[in-house]
């Protein structure tokens, strides 16, 4: 619990002197609160499964930018992201590196872990996050490290694309990506399509960013 608080003292000190020297910073990210914003009102009643969660990491920028650098399966993070990208037809998930931002820039930070047998990955500090902290994305290291196999890949692909959907704000529903509906296909090694309502819900979050990014021109370190 000590290193936990250090680690994330330093990365705030680390975000303070970069926004302190930096006049043109890209992304003014980290989780904030969706509670109480109207999200989904434009969709179709019919398309409503989605369940939001109360957090997102989607930066005001309208990205979800991941610093991936412990992972070793990179392409296992890379395809979870380029799976997201293509369903919502927008570059929103992309690498530090690919947003040509500072590492301690990064939305969320995605690493692998030793999580407990069957559990295939984890989002958030306990349940726990706060505006200007970097969300935390934690994979399974037997989920990565059965990457190596075909299914094993297509699986940890699956498992990040929903911690990823947890990050953007999706909280679980009776879907492919959020539920456990995907199952049939993945034991068969093929990776289920994201959903069109868990889509419309992340575009709805895009639409009206402005909810959660209501005075633009204030500092990016107000709580
Ligand atoms: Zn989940």
């Amino acid at each position: 619990m000590k290193k936990f608080w250090k680690t994330l003292l330093s990365a705030l000190i680390i975000a303070i002197s970069f926004g302190a020297f930096s006049t043109a910073n890209q992304v003014d990210a980290r989780v904030k609160f969706t509670r109480n914003a109207d999200f989904y009102k434009n969709e179709p009643e019919n398309a409503k499964p989605s369940v939001l969660s109360t957090i997102t990491t989607i930066n005001k920028n309208g990205t979800m930018i991941y610093d991936a650098d412990t992972v070793k399966q990179k392409d296992v993070i890379a395809a979870a992201a380029a799976h997201w990208n293509k369903a919502v037809g927008i570059n929103l998930i992309m690498s530090y590196q690919e947003a040509h931002v500072a590492k301690a820039d990064a939305d969320v930070v995605i690493e692998p872990a030793d999580l407990p047998a069957g559990i295939g990955g984890v989002t958030g500090y306990d349940g726990y996050v706060y505006e200007t902290w970097q969300n935390i994305i934690k994979i399974a290291n037997t989920t990565l490290n059965a990457a190596s196999s075909q299914k094993g890949f297509v699986q940890a692909v699956s498992t990040t694309s929903h911690e990823m959907g947890h990050a953007l704000g999706l909280n679980h529903d009776p879907g492919a990506l959020m539920g456990t509906s995907g199952a049939a296909e993945l034991a068969n090694g093929i990776l289920p399509a994201i959903p069109d309502y868990n889509v419309n819900a992340v575009g709805a979050i895009l639409k009206d960013l402005d909810q959660l990014y209501q005075d633009r021109s204030r500092s990016r370190f107000q709580t």
